[in-house]
Order: structure tokens, then sequence, then C-alpha cells
């Protein structure tokens, strides 16, 4: 299966100090008002990022070295798919090193200082399962990647780990592979042609996170092979639903540079940052799991 958009749950993401907080905020958010101010995770940011900027180095190394061959598709396949606005690939087609990948989960597993402690409980327990041959990484990353679900929570349930937290481990190993191979594919597909579609043009996966640039042009990213790619910005990705006036945004006042673009009509919502209101340099990999990603909820509607 496709690696999943991130759905492990805060709490076992974050801080306890950051789920309370934002316990708190859920409960101001049944006040329905729009215009709340979402949760800060600033206090956290320093632990967090200790964490995240190893796991964000070690993927970084591995897409330079990973040798994985994606064939891209053939000219009519392509064509097609860019005419009629359908992926070129799904995202089984795109290879993965599983002996790399398993590589990789052993040293994301090394480097959980600052990470919360479900996350080292789960780490340590992967690594003990390594070591004692109770779990081969690469069975588990294939049980993963080829939409075995039940396979995938049986290991879970083995490990004694939460399936969320295996999958985190396990998607963020294989990203390295998905992300070289979908260069491969796409090759110099131009991103800069608004599309009405809310799927990857590369593996047809829902978007993780959407960029306001600064020159106003919106883009989403894929929350499977991080394709970038460029959409209308008064449309919903969901429901292709234009009318300004259902669609509507919601800015966090405590960190400006994030919102969430929601639409009233099918209530579908994508995380963005907004780049025009962003202080510091941008950096996706960072933006889509911060703690203020994850913070965010669903926005109501009245
Ligand atoms: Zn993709
Ligand atoms: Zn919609």
């Amino acid at each position: 299966m496709a690696p999943a958009a991130h759905s492990t749950p805060i709490s076992v993401l974050l801080p306890t100090a950051l789920v309370e907080r934002r316990r708190l905020m859920e409960k101001l958010r049944a006040n329905r008002h729009r215009r709340l101010v979402l949760v800060s995770a600033q206090p956290a940011y320093d632990d967090i990022l200790a964490f995240y900027g190893r796991v964000f180095q070690e993927q970084a190394a591995d897409i330079e070295t990973i040798a994985v061959t994606a064939g891209a598709p053939d000219a009519a396949r392509a064509g097609i798919a860019r005419k009629e606005g359908f992926p070129l690939v799904v995202p089984a087609e795109l290879p993965v090193d599983l002996a790399h990948a398993a590589a990789l989960l052993l040293r994301l597993c090394q480097a959980v200082q600052g990470a919360t402690p479900p996350l080292k409980a789960a780490a340590a327990a992967i690594r003990s399962a390594i070591d004692d041959n109770r779990l081969n990484p690469v069975e588990m990353l294939e049980a993963r990647r080829d939409e075995n679900p039940e396979r995938f929570a049986t290991l879970a349930a083995e490990l004694d780990v939460p399936l969320e937290v295996l999958a985190f481990f396990a998607d963020e190993s294989l990203a390295p592979s998905l992300v070289a191979g979908r260069r491969q594919v796409a090759g110099h597909r131009r991103e800069d042609v608004a599309r009405d579609q809310g799927y990857c043009p590369v593996c047809g996966s829902a978007p993780a996170l959407g960029v306001l640039e600064e020159d106003g042009r919106r883009f989403l990213i894929c929350s499977v092979c991080r394709q970038r790619w460029r959409v209308r910005r008064v449309r919903c990705t969901a429901c292709g639903q234009t009318d300004a006036q259902k669609l509507y945004y919601i800015y966090s006042e405590e960190e400006p540079a994030y919102r969430i673009d929601a639409c009233d009509v099918c209530r579908h919502y994508v995380k963005t940052v907004d780049r025009r209101r962003l202080a510091r340099p941008f950096y996706p990999p960072w933006s889509r799991c911060s703690p203020f990603t994850w913070t965010w909820w669903p926005p109501k509607t009245s």
C-alpha cells in the first residue's frame, strides 16, 4: 500500500504539554468561532526540531545516494495522463530500494533523542525485534508498501507498537526511494501549469500540504512522492467549488504564515503555508510535520 499521509495522532508525536494545549483549544473550538487562535507550539520547537532535523538529514543523504530505477511512462501513456489529468503512475509503480529503506529505518530508530516517549518506545521495540530476529525490516516495509494492511497490522501487534507509529517509521524510511523514483518518473515535468486536480500528477496521492508562494501562486505537495504541483488559487481541490463565498481561510494569529484553506460545500480542507507571511526560510518537510501542522484541526463550518 502506498504510505499514507501522516495519520499519526498528535498525542504520539508531540509532547504532553502540546497535547493538553490542543485539548484546551478544541474546547474553544466548540464555540465554532472561525477566528479562533491556533495553538502555540513554540516552547517545544527546539526538542522536536532536534528529532525531525535528524530524520530529514538522514533522508536527504539517502535521496542523493539511493539507486532506484523507475521506468518513465511511455509517451502515449504520459500524453493521455497529461491530457486527461490522470497521474503518470500509481504509487505501487514507484520503485523502492527496500534494503536501503531498512537501513534507514534502523538509523531513524537510533536517532530518537528529542522525540516523544511513544516514538522512543516504539524505536526501542523495533530495534530490539530486529536485533533478536523477531522482525525482518524488509518484510515489514514490504507489508507497508504492498497494500497488505492486515500483515502490517499483525506486525505492529506482535511488536506491541501502535499501528500509526510503526507506519510513521515505515513511511519516513520509504520516503527517499519514493522521492528518487518520482524524480525519474516525472523528469522535467513542469509544475507551473495550474491543474484542477487535487491529487498528485505523478502518483495520484493526496496532498500533505499546500503552499501559497510570494507571488500568489498556489501549490500542493504530495504526501507520498512529495511532488509539488500548481493548482488554481480559488478552487476547492476536492469538489471543484470556485465560488469565493464558499471557500474560506483560517489564519493562525500566533503563526501568521500558517492557514487552513477550507471549503464550506464539501468540508475538505488543506493545511497551507503562506510564504508571503513567512519570516523564516521555507522547508517543506518541516512544515509538513511541524507541531503547528499537527495541531491544526478540521474547521467547523456554521
Ligand atoms: Zn505523488
Ligand atoms: Zn469542496
